[in-house]
């Protein structure tokens, strides 16, 4: 478990994490998300200790990341992997020994058969084994992205830190490594932290995510609680703008915040109050392969009463809008 309290960083006069408090548990897939300048890698770079903090705590099962020792901060750090939007590869060094680089620093031969065994076996559940003596130039960026992964998983780490890691991908590609993190979750059991500024990415896999801006933590929730109904913060982040509603009749929204294939909700109420209106918004997504978002109906003057009492009857969260 990683327990952030109170966390502040500066540099110089700049502060860059202000009072950042929040908790990310074993096994979950957990996104920070924000505009560049926000302060989300400076958050990872002090969860591994890269950088310091001046003040407030982050606790890595139990211990102060700040108060560790030289050697007990290696032996976090070699507990968490990290992969970043530019892969960070040795250009001179194929496949296999990008992904044994970490053994051999680390001082573990990466000859012995069990080791050996270890490199093969990440290679191949990246999907790279027949590009094992090949260099990242002839690699495409997915690929690098994929050797990236087995490289930060070739320690047994049980943390993995994402920063930007889809970043520099296109679309298709982007799908093909969150689900790979996915899969590895699954299969290894770890913790995944996922930087990103891209909200594809934490609807996606996140299951929590913590909204920063301008270095504090403005939100943190699970993706569909922050995107299915976002705050001010985060509607100018997603660059949602006030879309024009009718002007005639009243415009209602329903907000779908769990699975809306259940949306014979629409169809039952127009049976059962035999009343007409149009769907003039509909701004659904897929979260974690559930479908929700909200819905705007426009209905006219005379049957609103009607169909808002039987709205509210429901347990969707529903509102007039302008
Ligand atoms: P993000 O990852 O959200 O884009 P960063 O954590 O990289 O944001 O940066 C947050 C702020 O801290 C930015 O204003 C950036 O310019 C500043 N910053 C980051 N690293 C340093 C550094 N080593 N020295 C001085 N300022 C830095
Ligand atoms: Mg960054």
């Amino acid at each position: 478990m990683i327990e952030i309290r109170h966390l502040g960083k500066r540099f110089g006069d700049l502060t860059v994490l202000d009072d950042i408090s929040l908790t990310i548990r074993d096994g979950e897939i957990y996104g920070i998300i924000g505009q560049s300048g926000a302060g989300k890698s400076t958050l990872l770079r002090c969860i591994n200790g890269l950088e310091q903090y001046q003040t407030g705590s982050i606790q890595v099962d139990g211990q102060e990341v700040s108060a560790l020792d030289k050697a007990s901060l290696h032996a976090l750090q070699k507990q968490m992997g990290m992969i970043f939007q530019n892969f960070n590869l040795l250009s001179r060094l194929n496949v296999y020994d990008n992904v044994a680089l970490p053994m051999r620093f680390a001082g573990l031969n990466p000859k012995s058969p069990e080791n050996k065994a270890r490199i093969l076996e990440l290679i191949e559940l990246v999907g790279l084994s027949d590009k094992l003596k090949a260099r990242p130039r002839e690699l495409s960026g997915g690929q690098k992205q994929r050797v990236a992964i087995a490289r930060a998983l070739v320690l047994k780490p049980r943390i993995l830190l994402c920063d930007e890691a889809t970043s520099a991908l296109d679309p298709r590609i982007t799908q093909g490594i969150l689900s790979l993190l996915t899969q590895i979750r699954d299969e290894m059991n770890l913790t995944v932290v996922v930087v990103t500024h891209q909200m594809e990415v934490v609807k996606q896999i996140c299951e929590r995510v913590s909204f920063l801006k301008d270095s504090r933590l403005i939100q943190e929730g699970k993706p569909e609680e922050l995107f299915v109904m976002p705050n001010e913060d985060i509607s100018a982040f997603l660059g949602k703008t006030e879309e024009a509603l009718p002007a005639t009749g009243r415009n209602i929204r329903i907000y779908f915040t769990d699975n809306a294939e259940e949306i014979q909700l629409i169809s039952t109420m127009a049976r059962e109050l035999n009343v007409d209106f149009s769907i003039c918004r509909a701004d659904m997504t897929d979260f974690r392969g559930k479908v929700m978002g909200s819905l705007v109906l426009n209905v006219n003057e005379r049957d609103a009463g009607r169909v808002l009492d039987y709205l509210h009857a429901t347990d969707y969260i529903i509102r007039e809008d302008g």
